[in-house]
This record gives C-alpha cells, sequence and structure tokens, in this order.
C-alpha cells in the first residue's frame, strides 16, 4: 500500500507505487502490468487529479527527464523535453538562456508529458502555438511514435490524449524565439503598467507571475489543482440571454463565446465559502483548497453544489478540469 503524491494534499491510497525514469522502464512496466491485466494509472505532477481514497492497482510517477536546446536559426530554436521535467523549470530555463515563447505560460504547475493533454494556455498563449512534435508510447500497439501537432488534435484545453489514454507522453518538441510578445490580456497590462517597464519576453514573464501569485494558492502551502472548472463556451443565443441577467464579460471563440467561469461562482456567492476543511479561494473562486485533512470527495461534494447552484440560476453546466480518479 502506497500513498500517491498529488498537490491537492488529499490521502489516496494504491497496490503499488513506481518510479519510471526512462522509456525503456515505462514500456517494460505497462507491458507487464497490461499481460497481468492489472490497472495502470500513470501520474506526472500530481497537479491536475482529484483523487478519491484508493486507486487500484499500479501507480506508475513517470519520471522520464532532459532537457536538449538545439539552435535552428539566430532566433529560432527547437526545444525537446522529457515528459518527467518540471513544466516550470523548463520555462525558465528557456528565459534564462534569452530564448521567448514560453513567458506567458510561467508557474503553470505540473509536469511536461501533462502539458499537450490540456493544451495549457495562459495569459492568450497555449502549448498547441509552439508543439514541434509529441512523442507517445502505444499501449496498444505496443510501440513508440512521434505525432505531429495536428495529429494532436489540439483545441481550447483540450486534445486528442484526453480521448486516447493509451498513448502515454514521454517527449514533448516545441519551436521557440519566432513569435513576438502578447499583451492583450488586462491582468498582464495592467501589471506591466504597476511595473512601469514595457513589453519584453523577461517582463511578461515577471508580470505573469506577480499575477499568478497574488490570484492563486501555492500548491506548496495549501492543497489546490489551480482551476477546478473549465471557462464554458455559449452560442451567442445563450450568451445574450446570461447578458440579460447579469453583468459578464465573454470572448469570442469561433462561433462561441467563452465566459469566465470564476464569474459565475462568484456572481452565486460561492467566493470564500469554506465547508470543513474545503474551501472556495477567495482571490479567485475557479480554485478549491484543501486546508488540510480533507479527502477527495469532499472536494468533489463542494464542486458538485458549486456546479448544480450555477445550473439552477444561470443554466449553465460548467465542467471539472482536472482528472478525477480512484474509488472510496
Ligand atoms: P482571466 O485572465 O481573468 O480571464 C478570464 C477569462 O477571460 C478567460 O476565459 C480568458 O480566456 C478570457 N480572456 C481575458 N482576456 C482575454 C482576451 N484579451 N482575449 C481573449 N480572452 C480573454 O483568467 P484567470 O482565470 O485569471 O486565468 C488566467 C489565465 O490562466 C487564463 O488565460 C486562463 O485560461 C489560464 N488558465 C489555464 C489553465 C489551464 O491551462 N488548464 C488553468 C487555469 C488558468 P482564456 O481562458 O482563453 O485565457
Amino acid at each position: 500500500m502506497h500513498l500517491v503524491p498529488n498537490t491537492l494534499g488529499v490521502a489516496c491510497i494504491a497496490d503499488e507505487v513506481r518510479t519510471v525514469a526512462s522509456c525503456e522502464a515505462l514500456a517494460a512496466s505497462l507491458v507487464d502490468a497490461d499481460a497481468r491485466g492489472v490497472p495502470v494509472t500513470i501520474v506526472g505532477g500530481g497537479s491536475n487529479l482529484v483523487l478519491r481514497s484508493r486507486l487500484p492497482g499500479l501507480v506508475l510517477l513517470l519520471r522520464i527527464r532532459g532537457v536538449h536546446v538545439e539552435r535552428l536559426e539566430r532566433r529560432r530554436w527547437r526545444v525537446t523535453v522529457g515528459a518527467g521535467e518540471t513544466w516550470h523549470a523548463v520555462v525558465r530555463a528557456t528565459l534564462r538562456r534569452g530564448i521567448s515563447g514560453l513567458e506567458n505560460l510561467i508557474l503553470i504547475p505540473g509536469a511536461v508529458g501533462a502539458a499537450p493533454v490540456q493544451n495549457i494556455g495562459a495569459y492568450g498563449r497555449e502549448l498547441a502555438d509552439v508543439v514541434d512534435s509529441v512523442t507517445v508510447f502505444d499501449r496498444r500497439r505496443e510501440l513508440f511514435e512521434t505525432l505531429s501537432p495536428e495529429q494532436c488534435g489540439f483545441g481550447y484545453r483540450d486534445s486528442l490524449f484526453k480521448r486516447r489514454p493509451e498513448r502515454i507522453i514521454v517527449r514533448v518538441s516545441i519551436i521557440l524565439g519566432d513569435r513576438g510578445t502578447m499583451t492583450d490580456y488586462p491582468d498582464v497590462r495592467a501589471e506591466l503598467e504597476r511595473m512601469g517597464v514595457a513589453a519584453s519576453p523577461s517582463t511578461v514573464a515577471e508580470a505573469v507571475v506577480r499575477v499568478r501569485r497574488r490570484k492563486l494558492p501555492d500548491p506548496d502551502r495549501v492543497g489546490n489543482v489551480g482551476s477546478f472548472f473549465k471557462n464554458p463556451l455559449l452560442s451567442v443565443r445563450q450568451y445574450d440571454e446570461l447578458r440579460g441577467r447579469l453583468d459578464i464579460a465573454g470572448h469570442p471563440l469561433g462561433h462561441t463565446v467563452k465566459v469566465p467561469a470564476a464569474r459565475l461562482i462568484d456572481a452565486a456567492g460561492w467566493k470564500g465559502v469554506r465547508r470543513d476543511a474545503v474551501q472556495v479561494w477567495p482571490q479567485q473562486p475557479l480554485v478549491l483548497v484543501n486546508h488540510g485533512g480533507a479527502t477527495g470527495t469532499q472536494v468533489l461534494d463542494l464542486a458538485a453544489r458549486i456546479r448544480d447552484d450555477v445550473l439552477a440560476r444561470y443554466g449553465i453546466a460548467l465542467d471539472l478540469e482536472p482528472t478525477v480518479l480512484g474509488v472510496d
């Protein structure tokens, strides 16, 4: 019996927890477990997981490391990273070398291997903007395969990997250096103004760090998994109806309008609400925190109450962002 590491800080026990640090070790563990019919869960940083009290079977902690930087042109680099590297450390390392492109994505928790799954994004940039290829181990076919960005099927906080969990990401290759800075988001613009500096990759990174530190709880201090709900995408008609009832600003995304889930949760009166050890974070109501001792099920119960209330008031169903695993 072993505890499964997770940033929400809930206790979850698996039959076996094993660290895999190479592609070969990962493939061997998966082939062996599949042959024995043992269920396997892959865990990277454990920063987007809500775990119930027990995970049957084998948990593989994916720790494949390595950062390889290749200069393609004067201001263009290919950076190839093992899935077990920490995303934030990679962002810092590229910026330190004067390589721009990941500044808006600084301080996102989690491992590199998790980044393509939900196509992580923040402040107007997303991983899909920079992906060159993603290498996976395909459990079903028992082989490694390198996929193009098109094959990854990226969408808004979405990818093919969500629907094809048999493909385990072992390496991500990105192209950096050939884009200007992106400062369209009000929070980032306001922070740059407060800092009194012009936009550059390093100042944008610093502004994003300041905004995130102010709004979001540090998972090293308070258990959390970042945003608990996705920002819903509404039809134009749904959006107009909502605007008749609530002062809310949406943003067009294709044929839909993306609206901030945080505004809906706040308007429904949930900001700061605490039930035992679980609280809706007062500075950012999209985040639920575990002050210590909560179970995954208690966190999910509060999330369900918020979801039901927002649905009853505004007719909008909020989807959970983290992955829920395990049984009680
Ligand atoms: P925010 O900056 O207050 O923005 C709230 C909403 O408005 C988001 O849906 C955001 O879209 C949208 N928005 C704001 N300015 C926009 C612009 N100029 N153009 C288009 N859309 C705009 O959001 P927050 O909750 O504090 O989060 C900050 C950033 O971190 C956001 O970009 C959010 O998506 C991101 N984030 C990502 C993840 C993840 O990758 N899983 C988790 C947590 C937060 P977008 O969502 O498209 O940015």
